[in-house]
């Protein structure tokens, strides 16, 4: 087994090895490297064929038609064209937007920049499972909304909205819907020949394609959904996202994409077996609150927390297990996590909050050896608090809102380690 051991696939997957052969056939001179638009010779023929077979691959996982699918460089970008290019686009039918507090930072940020542009936004706050209660939805829902936007899969906790209900709900007012789908694609089913949705953003680097590459899924049928683009120049994807396509990016995303679908159910239900072993071990250490919603999740994140132990100082302590305080994006702002926070968890629980995100090439022992490292490091965190003892004592259970080891003010020991070797 390989150390340290890597569970943080919910901020990006490693190319499988398959993907990764297939990318570099695209790179040099005896490959495949030219450019899709250079239709008056044989080389950017090539490459416009490739680029044609991945659409088709992309496309396919999620019955969608090749034509509805347009490359952006990640899902960053395609929620930011989905999101601004409708309200752009549908400008004349109003200029209000709803989504939900814990979206990603990419549907978010965009929202806010709109906001200051005078659009007006709704953000929902969750229920404290994470899910988006319907009722709330449609008492948001105004004559002048143009947008929903919500996300399929968290992130940061796992849980997963019903799409078909929240679609219904917007399909009967003509209203659009964005699906933030960068966590799910590949992993859950996603059928948009069903499923209302008229958006939906896609990343090839969480479904073990390369990073740089992803694309939105703009439907054309039965409607015909405008987006104003954000980028211009050489009229690729039909005017709505101008460069050069990277042949290769886009080759190894519809490789992902074809692998994902052939091996989506066995993977769901390996990872749930190994998130359920994970659990009811962790869940055994006592004192241990689950994120989100118990059973409407990707089984490849868990995300929970330690009652007495900041998320750092766990981490710190296991510096073999590559985890995450919530995501990425917040871990570099060092904030508690604003997800935890919209689900009305405190600021200690929600500090205290670890993420684990288990993929395609996590294995059992890789799992039992977390286990194991966890065990150690919250015994020891624990017996080196002495609030954590002292209340243990008291009520048989620890009070969260009051200072303990490595979350209030200065404790003793090494506990209260910096977040270092992150
Ligand atoms: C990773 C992620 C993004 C950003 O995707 P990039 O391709 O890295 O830009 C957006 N939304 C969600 C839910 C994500 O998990």
């Amino acid at each position: 087994m390989r150390l340290p051991i890597y569970l943080d696939h919910a901020a990006t997957t490693p190319v499988d090895p398959r993907v990764a052969d297939l990318l570099v056939r695209y790179l040099t001179l005896d490959g495949d490297f030219g450019n899709p638009s250079s239709t008056t010779h044989v080389f950017g023929r090539i490459a416009a064929r490739a680029v044609d077979a991945a659409r088709e691959q992309v496309a396919a996982l999620f019955d969608a038609f090749p034509r509805e699918i347009v490359w952006t460089s990640g899902a960053t970008e395609a929620n930011n064209l989905a999101i601004r290019g409708a309200m752009r686009a549908y400008a004349r039918r109003g200029r209000h937007l709803v989504t939900g507090k814990t979206e990603h930072k990419a549907v978010l940020d965009v929202c806010r920049r709109l906001e200051q542009e005078g659009c007006s936004v709704t953000y929902l706050d969750p229920e404290p499972d994470g899910l988006i209660d319907l009722e709330r939805l449609a008492g948001a829902l105004r004559p002048d909304t143009v947008l929903v936007s919500l996300m399929h899969v968290n992130n940061e906790t796992g849980v997963m909205q019903g799409l078909a209900a929240i679609g219904a709900l917007t399909g009967a007012r003509g209203i659009l819907l964005h699906v933030d789908a960068a966590q799910s694609a590949g992993k859950l089913p996603i059928n948009l020949r069903t499923l209302p949705i008229d958006l939906l953003s896609l990343s090839a680097h969480k479904l073990y394609g390369p990073k740089g590459i992803g694309a939105l899924f703009v439907r054309q049928h039965p409607n015909r959904i405008r987006l104003e683009p954000l980028i211009y120049g050489g009229g690729q994807e039909r005017g709505l996202r101008a460069g050069t396509l990277p042949a290769h990016q886009i080759v190894a995303m519809g490789e992902a994409c074809l692998i994902a679908r052939l091996e989506m159910a066995d993977e769901r239900d390996r990872l749930q077996r190994l998130r359920d072993r994970l659990w009811s071990a962790l869940a055994g250490l006592g004192d241990v609150t689950l994120n989100g919603h118990p059973d409407r999740h990707w089984p490849g994140i868990l995300n929970v927390s330690f009652a007495g132990i900041a998320a750092e100082a766990l981490l710190a302590a296991m510096p073999e297990i590559a985890v995450s305080t919530g995501s990425a994006c917040a871990s570099a702002a060092n904030e508690p996590s604003h997800v935890l926070k919209a689900m009305g968890c405190d600021a200690f629980r929600a500090r205290g909050a670890v993420r684990f995100s288990l993929g395609r090439f996590t294995t059992v022992e890789e799992i039992d050896y977390t286990i194991a490292a966890v065990r150690a490091a919250v015994g020891r965190l624990r017996e080196l608090s002495p609030c954590w003892e002292k209340r243990r004592a008291a009520s048989g259970t620890v009070d969260w809102t009051a200072p303990s080891n490595g979350l209030g003010k200065a404790d003793s020991g090494p506990a209260h380690l910096p977040a270092l070797a992150r």
